[in-house]
């Protein structure tokens, strides 16, 4: 089969020859058909966290059953499914032994410990798949495994509600996403953003409300609109995220999703004053979040690459050139 791997720590992806892996007990082999470029790949091309190379990236994984190992009850030949961020818990852990399995302490993930989805074929464990509702086209699925779920998981833990005012910060791989999940679970949505260029695009993906942030008092219209329940950052940049907290309504949250090294800056008031909550997504349920995608029709907007460039694509992905999510397609 044909990879894609990172062999060298900050080395550009090579394209390689393998062997079809064999599943082993409790794991199955899938047959990729398309796998989303994430920002998170970013770590295993650069070998960060203990990141051990050679290793294929790459946790945004839909395809189809194409063997089984032994012990697999829940999957069948042909099915469609999914792989996402985790690849399987220890089920042993203090975590896993209190329920929470997305905190097990011994869990593999797609890509960085275990070889992920930038290849015609991978395993995975059974417990780190997801069976794909029927309505939902697998280029479409990939980007719903990280970012999808990732914004659908900071929008539900973070209380979003039937009719709250959530404002998202930021439109692009992550933003879209959140504007249609906000959107479509009755919620009133704002979108901050800068220049008017994006505004036309937030309003036909559900927002009521555009925020040009050039001005610096995104704040202060967030304010006037009555203050965000939920202040949901999508874009990787810290410092405008941190202006806008005083938009926030009174024991309101903002959610952090967008990923950055720079430091927020949180005014102590709005912790003690405001009572405002800052964190970041935290998990939901895989399946919940592909199930509502397919069932309200959210969809992620993508440009599909071949596997071969995935190291084009994933330059454009890590200099925001893609609109707005970069999917590798395995094709014929
Ligand atoms: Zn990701
Ligand atoms: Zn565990």
């Amino acid at each position: 089969m044909k990879a894609v791997v990172a062999t060298k720590p900050g080395a550009p992806f090579e394209l390689v020859e393998r062997d079809i892996p064999e599943p082993g007990a409790g794991e199955i082999l899938i047959k990729v058909a398309a796998c989303g470029i994430c920002r998170g790949d970013a770590a295993t091309k650069d070998a960060r966290h203990g990141i051990v190379l050679p290793r294929v990236p790459g946790h945004e994984v839909a395809g189809t059953v194409a063997r089984l190992g032994t012990g697999i009850t829940k999957f069948t030949l042909g099915q469609r499914v999914g792989v996402g961020w985790r690849a399987g818990g220890c089920g042993k852990c203090d975590a896993c032994r209190a329920g929470n399995f997305n905190a097990c302490r011994n869990q593999g993930t797609t890509g960085q410990t275990v070889d992920g989805g930038y290849a015609e074929y991978m395993v995975a464990r059974e417990e780190a798949v997801v069976s794909m509702p029927d309505g939902i086209s697998l280029a479409d699925a990939a980007p719903l495994l990280c970012a999808g779920r990732t914004t659908f998981s900071g929008l539900r833990n973070g209380g979003a509600a039937k009719g709250d005012l959530v404002a998202v910060h930021g439109i692009g791989g992550l933003g879209h996403l959140a504007i249609q999940y906000a959107a479509r679970m009755g919620c009133r949505v704002a979108v901050l953003s800068r220049g008017t260029e994006k505004e036309a695009l937030a309003r036909s993906l559900g927002a009521e409300f555009y925020i040009d942030t050039r001005g610096g008092d995104g704040a202060a219209q967030l304010k006037a609109l009555g203050g965000a329940r939920l202040l949901l950052c999508t874009a990787p940049n810290p410092k405008e995220a941190s202006s806008l907290i005083g938009g926030i309504a009174r024991n309101g949250r903002m959610v952090v999703v967008g990923s950055a090294e720079e430091p927020l800056e949180i005014p102590i008031q709005a912790l003690i004053g405001g009572g405002i909550v800052v964190s970041g997504a935290g998990w939901t349920s895989i399946d919940d979040a592909l199930r509502f995608s397919s069932d309200n029709g959210v969809k992620p907007m993508i440009e599909t690459f071949p596997l071969a460039q995935a190291a084009t694509a994933f330059d454009k992905m890590m200099n925001s050139t893609v609109h707005f999510r970069a999917v590798l397609t395995m094709g014929a």
